[in-house]
């Protein structure tokens, strides 16, 4: 029997409540995060029979939908695919799925941050997204392709919304059955966020969006971040990734002239001394607008090299589906104007 003093019915993936008793909700759930219409032969094949209220009541529920719905769909060359979703309140956010299995996912409609080279923050932040929104970007990825790995590395900043983000990583784990360590959650870093962070029962791996280990230059780069000293920050997503078990990855747009050089180098290193974790190197893509380049080829290979001669690990990320305007920094929100400059 279900439960008569259960909310009405919502929409979106958690809209079931307690309308369900929890194991057949999480098996509905489930069955719509793997992109399939939850049928009476699903729940029967589980063992678990629906009673004849229980069937209307999933009836409603699937009759309601989700709260997201894809309004433009953009394909890359490399088969990257841009999804424009829209949400309940007209507001749009951008997922990008990628051939490699992975999904990058936005926690914010804008961003706060105002990061210089990325298209992201040009408008300020306008919401936050909430859980069911947050996971459900997942739920239309895996229509169009496989996914079996998340990074929250889309619009927005996902410490500023900490709650609903740490609350999809479970959620995700559990009804989308993507393990918490093939999620990864990207934050212009913070201490105290980080240390939230250590106290959620399920944590993703960690990222950490660093760009320059010069103070004043992440400063003027990273306009709206947290403005902790950096060695606190990394002695802080240090704790986490050791907790965790999987080291943090340090984030570096290469930016030519502005964070490529010899001294940017040595900072970097010296930062990270002691640190459990590796340096991601993204080569700039380029936003219309924006003033900045990626650094030459060569350059970006000494970088590479010269990073590793100190011992620290050091990769570059091959960004996907730039044609489309899908690549790491480029996700905007297209029907605004930009914020005025700031600091
Ligand atoms: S890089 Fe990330 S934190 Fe910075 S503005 Fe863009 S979305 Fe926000």
């Amino acid at each position: 029997m279900t439960d008569a003093t259960a909310p009405l019915i919502g929409s979106g993936l958690s809209g079931l409540q307690k309308a369900l008793p929890e194991a057949k909700a999480l098996l509905a759930r489930r069955l719509v995060a793997a992109g399939r219409t939850p049928t009476l032969v699903d729940f029967d094949k589980h063992g678990m029979r629906l009673a004849p209220d229980e069937k209307v009541v999933l009836q409603q529920w699937l009759d309601a939908g989700l709260v997201t719905r894809v309004a433009a769909e953009t394909r890359a060359k490399d088969g990257t695919v841009k999804l424009l979703l829209e949400l309940r309140d007209g507001k749009k956010v951008e997922t990008v799925a990628m051939p490699v299995g992975a999904c990058c996912v936005s926690t914010q409609v804008g961003c706060a941050v105002g990061c210089r080279f990325c298209a992201s923050g040009l408008f300020g932040v306008e919401r936050h997204l909430s859980t069911d929104e947050i996971v459900e970007q997942i739920v239309h990825a895996r229509r169009v392709m496989r996914i079996d790995r998340i990074v929250f590395m889309g619009m927005g900043e996902p410490s500023h919304n900490l709650d609903n983000v740490m609350a999809a990583v479970a959620r995700i784990r559990d009804e989308v059955l993507i393990s918490a360590k093939k999620q990864t959650f990207s934050t212009v870093g913070g201490v105290k966020p980080l240390e939230r962070m250590r106290q959620f029962a399920v944590k993703p791996c960690l990222a950490w969006s660093l760009h320059s280990a010069n103070e004043q230059k992440r400063r003027e780069l990273l306009p709206r971040a947290h403005k902790d000293p950096l060695p606190e920050i990394a002695a802080a997503a240090d704790a986490y990734a050791r907790e965790v078990g999987t080291p943090v990855q340090i984030e570096w747009t290469m930016l030519a002239g502005i964070n490529d050089t010899d001294q940017d180098v040595d900072e970097l290193c010296t930062l990270l001394q002691g640190v459990r974790g590796y340096v991601n190197f993204i080569v700039y893509n380029p936003v219309d607008g924006l003033p900045f380049a990626a650094p030459s080829r060569e350059r970006i290979i000494a970088m590479v090299r010269a990073v590793k001669s100190r011992g620290i690990l050091a990769t570059i990320r091959d960004s996907s589906g730039p044609d489309a305007e899908a690549a790491c920094g480029q996700l905007r929100l297209r029907d605004r104007q930009p914020a005025a400059p700031t600091s």
